[in-house]
């Protein structure tokens, strides 16, 4: 039993160490590749469900890893937060997006108005020089608050409700909106949804999935329609995928929406192929 024990012992370390290395090269990899901007942004449409019209993208962040291709968010924004390296990596999106919409304006003026949403970390808001940076990219893009959309978590929000408040005042005197990622799956304090200028819930795709089937998600869904329809909130629904599921969406008065049955996220130049005409 001891020879045993002292095996499963040294597997486990093994293990551990080779899950360690793996990290540390992972973590290697990306701060060379932010170093070298090796990643890209892919926009998904986001839509007025009863009538299809575009009314904005979601800014999704990929890695183009120098031999594994593609990489999605799932497999390194942990990392990148562990590490802090998600501010970075969120100020570089948040420019690039912002610059590739003032491009999208200029070129495609007659498809506008249309809003970028790009999706902030708890790192980025506890930054002392968030607005600056904002700011600092408002004036070299040349795009009005107006025309973005910050999507953070509800978890952010309670963490520190005062320097919150303050940041999303800061915020909404630029007429930048707030949009509260993944609603439902976090604590979802009811409480402070009245107390801060939010402007808009995104119901999680793991309510959306099983809307159907499920009465139980069909319920969170209702209820998260009649709460922000009392705190004159928009819903936007993540992950649409079947026409059933836009279809239950609709008569429960979900007004906008996202997701494969639409489009994935694209490419800028496949976006442009795609949703944005000239005159
Ligand atoms: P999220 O903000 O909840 O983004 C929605 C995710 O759902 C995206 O995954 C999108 O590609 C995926 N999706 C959209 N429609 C469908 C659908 O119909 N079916 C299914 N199965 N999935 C759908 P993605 O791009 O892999 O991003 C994953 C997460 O990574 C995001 O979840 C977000 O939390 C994070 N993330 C992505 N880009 C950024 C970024 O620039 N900064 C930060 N801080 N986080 C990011
Ligand atoms: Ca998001
Ligand atoms: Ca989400
Ligand atoms: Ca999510």
């Amino acid at each position: 039993a001891k020879t045993q024990e002292h095996n499963s012992y040294k597997f486990f370390d093994e293990a551990m160490h080779a899950q360690s290395l793996n990290r540390l090269n992972l973590e290697i990899d990306l701060r060379k590749s932010l170093e070298q901007e090796a990643f890209t942004i892919y926009y998904q449409p986001i839509f007025e469900l009863t009538n299809h019209r575009l009314i904005g993208f979601e800014a999704l962040v990929r890695w183009q890893h120098p031999t594994r291709g593609l990489i999605f968010p799932n497999n390194f924004i942990s990392v990148t937060e562990e590490t802090g390296m998600i501010v970075l990596l969120d100020r570089w999106i948040f420019y690039k997006a912002c610059q590739q919409m003032a491009e999208w304006k200029h070129k495609f003026a007659n498809c506008f108005p249309l809003k970028i949403s790009i999706n902030l970390s708890a790192k980025d808001l506890s930054k002392p020089d968030l607005i600056q940076a904002i700011d600092s990219t408002l004036a070299k893009t040349g795009l009005d608050g107006d025309s973005i959309i910050l999507e953070i978590t509800e978890n952010i929000l309670i963490e520190d409700i005062d320097q919150t408040i303050d940041l999303l005042a800061q915020l909404a005197s630029r007429h930048i909106q707030i949009s509260i990622d993944d609603f439902g799956t976090g604590y979802s304090s009811l409480s402070y949804l009245h107390k801060l200028p939010v402007h808009t819930l995104k119901i999680d795709r793991t309510f959306v999935e099983k809307i159907q089937t499920e009465n139980c998600q069909y319920k969170v869904v209702s209820t998260i329609l009649a709460l922000s329809k009392q705190l004159g909130l928009t819903v936007v629904a993540e992950g649409i995928e079947t026409a059933r599921q836009l279809q239950q969406l609709q008569q429960l008065g979900c007004q906008f929406g996202q997701g494969y049955l639409f489009s994935h996220p694209l490419a800028a130049t496949d976006i442009e192929a795609t949703f944005l005409q000239g005159d």
